[in-house]
C-alpha cells in the first residue's frame, strides 16, 4: 500500500460552535412528531437512572469499572432479537473478562436502544457528480444515497423512540431470563468461537464458576435537545436512556446540548478530544455537576494513542484540583480514526495502546480509571484492522456505516488487555 493512501481524519475544533442540528423542510411536522413522543410510554425507569448514577459514582472512586459500548450508529433495523442478543452477548463477554481478570465489579452500559443520531464532520457526501447531505443517523435521515432519503424526516424521530423501546424491551426480557447469568456465558455470543481468543474466554469461564448477573443500562449521544426534551418527564428524568453523553463537537460553552443536559437528572458523559484544556474541565464541572454529586458527570477522553500522553495528565490534574467527583472513562476509538484507501478504519494496535497509556497516566496522576467506552459489533465483520501491517489492508476492510467497530475477536483482545491492566492497577 502506498503511504499517500492513508491519511488522518482532520480534527474537529470544539471551540467553533456548530449545533449539528438538522434543518427540516417542515417545522410543523417536527412539532407533531415531538407531541406524539411526549405521549409515548417511558422506556427506562427513574430508579434505574439513579442506580446507574450511584454505580458510576463508585466507578469514579475505583470501586467498579464501566464497560460502555455498542455501535457507532444503530439502525432501526438493528432492533431485532439476533442483533440485540449478539451485542448484549458481546458486552457481557467483555464485562465477564474485566470482572474476573480485574477482580472488580463491572457496570455494563450499551450504546444501544437509542443511538440513532450522529454529528457529522462533513455536512455533504459526494459520489461521482452527485453531492447530497451526509447520513446523520436513522433518527434524522436514511443512509441510502438519494436526495429524498437524505432529507431530514421528522417521522424518523417517532420511529427512533419506537425502535429504542423495542430493543430495550428485549434487553429487559434477556435480563429476566437466564441469558445474562454467567452460567450462560458460553452462549452469550459464539461468533468467532474458532479463534484462540474465544478459547481463552472459554478457559476463563471454566476457571470462574461463581455465578453472577448484572444489569444492562442503555445510553446514547444526546445530540437533538428538542427530541431529548420530548422524552424528559416532569420530574426532570430523560426516560429514553439511563445515561446520555455529549459529543466532542457539541460540548462548547452554552451549546444547546449542554444547556439541555444541565436540566436533567440522568448521568451525563462528556467526550474530550485532544484540544481539550484544563479550563474546559472546570467549566464543564461547574455547568454539569455544580453540587458535586458522585456519578453525575463522567469525562470520556478520546485523544488518540499519539496525543493522550501530552493532553490527559493536565486534564486529570484539573479534575483533582476542582475536587468534585468525576468518573474518567477512556474511549480509545474516536481519536484513532484514519482513512485507508478511501475507507474509514482504525488499528487495533492504536486502540490497545491508548487503553494502556490511559491506565499508566491514571496511575501516575493517582486518579482511578473508571471505565472503557468502545464501538463494537456482535457480528463478524472487518472494519477495524488489526495493525498497519495487516496484509491486503485496503481489500479486507468492510465499509463502516459511520465509524469502524471492533468485531467480537478484536473485542476479546481489548477486554483481555483491559482486564490485565485492571489486575495490575496501582
Ligand atoms: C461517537 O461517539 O460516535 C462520536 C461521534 O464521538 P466523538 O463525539 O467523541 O467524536
Ligand atoms: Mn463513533
Amino acid at each position: 500500500m502506498h503511504e499517500t493512501e492513508r491519511r488522518s481524519i482532520p480534527m474537529v475544533n470544539p471551540d467553533i460552535p456548530q449545533t449539528y442540528l438538522p434543518v427540516y423542510p417542515d417545522q410543523e411536522q417536527v412539532d407533531m412528531s415531538l407531541n406524539h413522543i411526549r405521549n409515548l410510554p417511558p422506556i427506562v425507569q427513574r430508579a434505574d437512572v439513579d442506580n446507574l448514577t450511584m454505580s458510576l459514582g463508585q466507578a469514579g472512586y475505583g470501586q467498579a469499572f464501566v464497560i460502555q459500548g455498542g455501535d457507532c450508529a444503530e439502525r432501526f433495523s438493528d432492533a431485532t432479537r439476533s442483533h440485540v442478543r449478539a451485542k448484549i452477548g458481546s458486552l457481557l463477554q467483555a464485562a465477564f473478562i474485566a470482572h474476573n481478570l480485574g477482580n472488580t465489579p463491572v457496570v455494563t452500559i450499551g450504546r444501544i436502544a437509542g443511538q440513532y443520531s450522529k454529528p457529522r464532520s462533513h455536512v455533504y457526501e459526494k459520489h461521482g457528480d452527485l453531492t447530497l447531505p451526509s447520513y446523520r443517523g436513522d433518527a434524522i435521515n436514511s443512509h441510502v444515497f438519494t436526495a429524498q432519503a437524505r432529507t431530514a424526516d421528522p417521522q424518523r424521530l417517532v420511529r427512533a423512540v419506537e425502535s429504542a423501546s423495542t430493543a430495550y424491551s428485549y434487553i429487559t426480557d434477556l435480563e429476566k431470563s437466564f441469558f445474562i447469568s454467567s452460567i450462560n456465558a458460553l452462549e452469550w455470543n459464539t461468533t468467532g468461537n474458532q479463534t484462540k481468543q474465544y478459547r481463552d474466554f472459554a478457559s476463563l469461564v471454566a476457571e470462574h464458576n461463581d455465578i453472577y448477573s448484572q444489569r444492562i443500562y442503555i445510553s446514547h449521544e444526546s445530540l437533538l435537545p428538542y427530541f431529548e426534551q420530548a422524552m424528559t418527564d416532569t420530574a426532570g428524568y430523560n426516560r429514553g436512556a439511563h445515561m446520555l453523553w455529549i459529543g466532542e463537537r457539541t460540548r462548547y460553552a452554552s451549546s444547546p446540548q449542554l444547556v439541555y443536559a444541565q436540566q436533567v437528572h440522568n448521568p451525563i458523559g462528556v467526550k474530550l478530544g485532544p484540544q481539550a484544556q484544563p479550563k474546559d474541565i472546570h467549566r464543564l464541572i461547574d455547568t454539569l455537576n455544580p453540587e458535586g454529586t458522585p456519578g453525575r458527570l463522567s469525562f470520556i477522553p478520546r485523544m488518540g494513542a499519539g496525543h493522550i500522553r501530552r493532553v490527559l495528565p493536565q486534564l486529570l490534574r484539573a479534575g483533582k484540583e476542582d475536587g468534585r467527583p468525576v468518573a474518567w472513562i477512556i474511549d480509545p476509538m474516536h481519536g484513532n480514526t484514519l482513512e485507508v484507501a478511501g475507507r474509514k478504519t482504525r488499528f487495533l494496535t492504536d486502540i490497545l495502546e491508548e487503553i494502556s497509556e490511559f491506565f499508566d497516566i491514571c496511575a501516575d496522576e493517582a486518579v482511578d480509571p473508571a471505565g472503557l467506552h468502545i464501538e463494537f459489533s456482535g457480528e463478524n465483520l472487518t472494519e477495524v484492522a488489526d495493525s498497519p501491517q495487516s496484509p491486503e489492508l485496503e481489500h479486507m476492510l468492510d465499509e463502516a456505516l459511520v465509524d469502524p467497530r471492533l468485531n467480537p475477536r478484536q473485542l476479546f483482545d481489548v477486554a483481555f488487555a483491559t482486564g490485565q491492566l485492571l489486575a495490575k492497577r496501582r
